[in-house]
């Protein structure tokens, strides 16, 4: 069925192409390494790119094709990847777009490999790079060098949950010649489309929301711009970080809840942001949906919902974040997000542990701040565990 001009909701439950010769209801899973050719002449045409046949499951595999023509149709683009980890997106997209002496441009708060991997690796091979909080436009525009190719954002911010005005950020970069990449993560393209609002790339940690139940590990690009799609694929099928059947098998079912997924989530989000606003040992919340976000207009014009992320600081700190991590019940005590469970984590005690406290203040990470997915448990029951949890701290 053409779903192009269909809803949000009918693109989530029937876009996705697939070979359906024996009438499946849903895309089967094509567990095969490669394709048998019929004849020498079709293995010629389909290499040639005569033939839209299949080759070899690197190159292309229709549970992984229905996928990335899903993904492709909710963020509005030409065609999406699919890749083996969200990771795997964000090195396609360095690789791909960056050369030696060329320059980066990235928020400074992204995902912590995103950065490291930058500076630790790419620039091992003579890629420059400049990190900037990208919610100042200010500070984009004077980090631009002639050699800029790339912006890198990440909105809303993990764990900070800052927010960049990627309408503004795209006009700017364009007027360089510089691509925009956004890593739509936390957002999905049900509460959020980078590519409508200009941008070049949206990148995803399928991981999280896009898949929504914590069993499989996996990452998205979709591009807007035919050339710019070309070079991303021929990247992914040369640094070999693609999808496997499987694993495209179950994000075709857990993507067709996201929208109710999401609005389940952040209609408790908001709850438990407004009661972690109230409590007496709460010091402070960032929840783009309260008024007290310093960007809350922002997240309003460009966001069609405020999402399930929540960052909170503890007024005890470090002590008051591991209490409290040793009293939740409910919430599981893990990294990653954007499940059907709520997940919680205090980067001071866990992720960000190896870090100095300094290091830590200087990343935006204070000794109190815990993060919180909020997942689709009743929310009653969330709050709850909480409260409880912070009764002990
Ligand atoms: N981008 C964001 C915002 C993330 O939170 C993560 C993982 O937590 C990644 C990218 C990397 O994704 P993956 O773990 O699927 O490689």
């Amino acid at each position: 069925m053409e779903t192009r001009d269909k809803g949000f909701n009918t693109k989530l439950i029937h876009a996705g192409d697939y070979d359906d010769a024996l009438g499946s209801a849903v895309p089967p899973i094509y567990q095969t390494s490669t394709f048998r050719f019929k004849s020498a002449k079709h293995g010629a045409d389909c290499f040639a790119g005569r033939d839209s046949g299949y080759i070899y499951t690197r190159i292309g595999n229709p549970t992984i094709n229905s996928f990335e023509d899903k993904l492709a149709q909710l963020e509005n683009g030409y065609r999406g990847i699919a890749l083996a980890s969200g990771m795997a997106a964000v090195s396609t997209v360095y690789m791909a777009l960056l050369d030696k002496d060329s320059h980066m441009i990235s928020s400074d708060a992204v995902y912590g490999p995103s950065r490291a991997i930058m500076e630790r690796d790419f620039s091992r091979f003579g890629v420059d790079y400049t990190y900037v909080d990208t919610s100042d436009l200010s500070q984009i525009e004077k980090a631009i060098k002639p050699n800029t190719k790339l912006l890198y954002i990440e909105t809303p911010t993990n764990p900070t949950i800052a927010l960049t005005d990627l309408k503004a950020a795209a006009e700017l970069a364009h007027k360089h010649n510089i691509l925009v990449c956004v890593d739509n993560t936390f957002s999905s393209p049900y509460l959020q489309k980078p590519l409508d609002l200009g941008c070049d790339i949206a990148l995803h940690s399928i991981t999280k929301f896009i898949n929504g139940h914590a069993d499989i590990v996996g990452g998205a690009l979709v591009a807007k711009d035919p050339e710019v799609y070309k070079k991303l694929r021929q990247t992914m099928v040369f640094l070999g970080g693609n999808m496997d059947p499987h694993q495209a098998y179950l994000v075709n079912r857990g993507l067709k809840t996201l929208a109710i997924r999401m609005e389940r989530s952040q209609e408790s989000a908001a709850k438990v942001a407004e009661f972690l606003e109230n409590h007496p040992k709460v010091d402070w919340v960032k929840y783009p949906g309260l008024k007290s976000h310093p960007q809350h207009e922002l997240a309003k014009k460009q966001m069609s919902g405020f999402g399930a992320m929540i960052s909170f600081g503890l007024k005890g700190g470090f002590k008051a974040g591991e209490t409290m991590m040793d009293n939740v019940h409910l919430a599981m005590l893990a990294v990653s997000l954007g499940g059907v469970e709520s997940l919680i984590q205090h980067p001071a005690s866990m992720t960000h542990a190896g870090l100095s406290p300094e290091a830590r203040e200087a990343a935006g990470i204070s000794e109190g701040l815990v993060r919180f997915s909020v997942g689709i448990e009743d929310c009653d029951d969330i709050i709850n565990d909480l409260k409880h949890a912070l009764e002990l701290v």
